[in-house]
């Protein structure tokens, strides 16, 4: 119904970068090469995402805006096997609740479906011409949910959101090409080949970038790898760290610290490493069902997976020279 549609919509979109990142992410399972968000004004007005991704069937349309419809889990035991970011089958029947959205699909180019979801009601779908691939505009965000639309934030700040999610899905697939525009102005453009330190230039700039090093570890069960930065490249703050397992951006502090602990007493107090750490492993080993958004999830050998972090940091810093062996 409308109503659990939006009480669902509550804990999945939160705000307009709630929205940009269930777009994305149902780009990314769709495997799209390619991927243009435009945003006006911070994404009350307007968020579209353009994909070259696989489109959805004709007759799959209707389906997609269902609640606990998704297409990339078929049994219970697949929800502890989860390939793609999403399986919740939540994010289009909880945005099409809170917003007006227009969808325009084909999985091959040539004839396609454009169709219309007000209110959570689709009231129009039709055949036409399109190119292979999605794209799902979203209007006037939070416009039948007053008390939601007053939580949301200044715009600034909203769009800082907006950035801060597409960077960190940029940097989750680097093999990806992301464009991300606000009010006409380009925020952000990804190459898409797989670099990802040319994404991290492209985020927090070259010089930022260059000065940087890779590193790479593995045991029986987990693969880490990424880029690290310097002690003397620090920052104060957190929100430059960035864990992504099996291509999900995800919280936890346990690996923060892990990470923080393979820099030793070369790392200030306080300070924190500009760090992108790619973690690749059994999706058997990682809940993912564990809040609406699956930022927070739960691993089954965290402790194992942090040992390893601290141990390949270490390992690349001491070929810098910069830890002298314990
Ligand atoms: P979930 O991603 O959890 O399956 P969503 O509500 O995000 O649920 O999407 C519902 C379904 O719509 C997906 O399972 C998928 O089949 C289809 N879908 C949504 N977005 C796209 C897209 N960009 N390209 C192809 N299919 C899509
Ligand atoms: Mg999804």
């Amino acid at each position: 119904t409308t109503l659990s549609n939006q009480i669902a919509a509550g804990e999945v979109i939160e705000r307009p970068a709630s929205v940009v990142k269930e777009l994305v992410e149902n780009a990314l399972d769709a495997g799209a090469t390619q991927v243009d968000i435009t945003v006006v004004d911070a994404g009350l007005r307007e968020i579209q995402v353009i994909d070259n991704g696989s489109g959805i069937a004709a007759s799959d349309v209707p389906i997609a805006f269902l609640r606990h419809a998704t297409s990339k889990i078929l049994t219970t035991r697949d929800l502890f096997n989860v390939h793609s970011l999403g399986f919740r089958g939540e994010a289009l029947a909880s945005i099409a609740a809170v917003a007006d959205v227009t969808l325009e699909t084909a999985t091959e180019s040539g004839l396609g479906t454009v169709a219309h979801i007000a209110g959570g009601q689709l009231d129009d779908t039709h055949a036409a011409a399109v190119r292979q691939g999605t794209q799902i505009t979203v209007r006037d965000l939070f416009y039948n949910t007053p008390a939601r639309l007053k939580y949301v934030k200044s715009q600034q700040t909203e769009l800082a959101r907006i950035v801060d999610i597409v960077n960190r899905l940029a940097l989750a697939h680097p093999e990806v090409a992301l464009t991300l525009r606000h009010d006409q102005n380009l925020v952000l453009k990804t190459a898409g080949h797989g670099d990802l330190q040319q994404t991290l230039a492209g985020i927090y700039g070259v010089s930022t970038a260059k000065a940087m090093v890779a590193f790479a570890g593995e045991d029986l069960d987990f693969h880490v790898s990424g880029y690290t930065s310097l002690p003397d490249t620090t920052r104060a703050s957190r929100n430059y760290l960035s864990i992504m397992i099996n291509g999900r951006y995800i919280k936890n502090y346990q690996l923060v610290k892990a990470l923080i602990a393979g820099y030793g007493s070369k790392l200030m107090v306080g300070r924190y490493p500009i760090a992108v750490v790619a973690v690749t492993m059994d999706p058997l080993l990682v809940d993912v069902n564990v809040h609406p958004t699956k930022q927070e999830v739960r691993l089954s050998k965290e402790a194992q997976l942090a040992a390893l972090l601290t141990q390949t940091i270490r390992d690349r810093l001491a070929k810098e020279n910069l830890i002298p062996d314990a």
